[in-house]
């Protein structure tokens, strides 16, 4: 018998531990794309509500109707027309 097969072998050697690393990268698990737009949203929430943009219409958000919807912007991330689009006006037009 050969000495190789006697001795214990690892699992995984690095080489392959590596191969395996680069298809769990190079192949993510296929995802929507609307599903994919929410999770960047959701991601560079932070910077987007920094700058003052929409994370959902990607415009820049300077005009909303009170305090609450500042807030709101502030949480979500979203300008006045997408908070009113999501959530509705409260008084009807
Ligand atoms: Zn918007």
């Amino acid at each position: 018998m050969a000495a190789w097969l006697t001795k214990p072998q690892p699992i995984l050697s690095l080489d392959n531990a590596l191969s395996l690393i680069g298809i769990l990268i190079m192949k993510p698990a296929p995802k929507s794309e609307s599903l994919n737009q929410f999770l960047n949203g959701v991601f560079n929430r932070e910077a987007f509500i920094t700058d003052d943009v929409c994370v959902s219409c990607k415009t820049p958000a300077f005009y909303f109707r009170d305090d609450l919807s500042k807030k709101e912007f502030s949480l979500s991330g979203l300008c006045q027309i997408c908070q009113d689009e999501v959530f509705g006006t409260e008084e009807p037009v």
